[in-house]
């Protein structure tokens, strides 16, 4: 399931071939939207909120329709994409044209068209965002932390590896991301919520979010391999380490690029390696009950202690 990070990247390449487009046909193959037609329809703007995808498109003027500002609303789920002039598939959800472009969706795990409003009232459902545009502003930020902390607090006690991959409590966090903060930041992911302090928990979402900022534009590009390793040690910061700085990350990059099997992560994926910390054999269990947060945990049990 792609994390917060990848949609924002998809929104970003989408964006120059619809964005301020005129839609020449759509075509929806799902009975619930088959009889759905927004032949020149302008797609004002695409906007990511978590892992879900916006596509607000707006009527042609002049026109006699109630809902003239509609959302095509998309989840990629587990195996869902959005292809730019790929080959339709009996895996195709549905199909827009453009003067010069098609944008293809295949194996949506949602795909709904909503009147604006509705939409901002099923995404106002989920945690605050942790890639939300206002983290630029250390005020708006705070607030978003102080929103997150309080989700945290208010939810029934579980595991922080769970509560991470609650989109009600945070949108956007991921698999990847969980375990290679909770690693980054030596706790036990079966600690629970109630067991962690509030400098903690907000450690840990501003670290997730800063690590995320890192796979995204403008700091990265489409090319871009995602990593998390572009960490250094210091004590007098959060957990004992920080985010390497601009130049630190631009010779880590160039070596990486250089090197076909550098590692990209602290221990997600590295069950052969062991973790790329003390080199320690990594372990893994399945946590979480319900279908979105029931994913693999991958942890170190020299880093972290229970
Ligand atoms: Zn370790």
């Amino acid at each position: 399931m792609p994390e917060g990070d990848s949609i924002v990247r998809l929104a970003h390449r989408l964006r120059p071939i619809m964005q301020g487009k005129v839609l020449q046909n759509t075509d929806f193959r799902t009975p619930r939207l088959a009889a759905l037609d927004l032949e020149n329809w302008l797609v004002e703007d695409i906007v990511t909120t978590g892992k879900y995808l916006s596509m607000n498109v707006q009527a042609p003027s002049p026109t006699r329709l109630v809902n003239d500002s509609l959302v095509v609303l998309s989840h990629l789920g587990m195996d869902g994409s959005w292809q730019v002039d790929a080959r339709p598939t009996h895996h195709t959800r549905c199909i827009f044209t453009f003067t010069d472009h098609q944008v293809l969706g295949f194996s949506l795990a949602s795909l709904d068209v909503l009147p604006y409003d509705i939409t901002q009232e099923r995404l106002a459902r989920l945690g605050p965002d942790i890639l939300d545009i206002g983290w630029q502003d250390p005020v708006t930020a705070e607030t978003l932390v102080a929103q997150v902390l309080k989700n945290f607090r208010q939810t029934v006690d579980q595991h922080i590896a769970t509560a991470l991959l609650d989109q009600r409590l945070v949108a956007g966090i991921g698999n990847i991301y969980r375990c290679e903060v909770l690693l980054l930041a030596r706790i036990h992911p079966y600690r629970m919520l109630s067991e962690l302090t509030d400098d903690q928990l907000t450690g840990l979402i501003k670290l997730c979010h800063e690590l995320m900022t890192l796979n995204i534009p403008p700091i990265a590009d489409e090319q871009t391999r995602r990593s998390t390793v572009d960490i250094r040690s210091d004590p007098s910061a959060s957990f004992g380490i920080r985010i390497a700085n601009a130049t630190e990350r631009a010779r880590a990059r160039a070596d990486r690029r250089h090197r076909r099997n550098a590692p990209a992560y602290w221990v997600y994926g590295r069950q052969r390696e062991g973790c790329l910390r003390c080199g320690q054999q990594i372990r893994t269990d399945v946590l979480g009950t319900d279908p979105i947060t029931k994913r693999n945990i991958t942890w170190c049990p020299n880093c972290q202690r229970d």
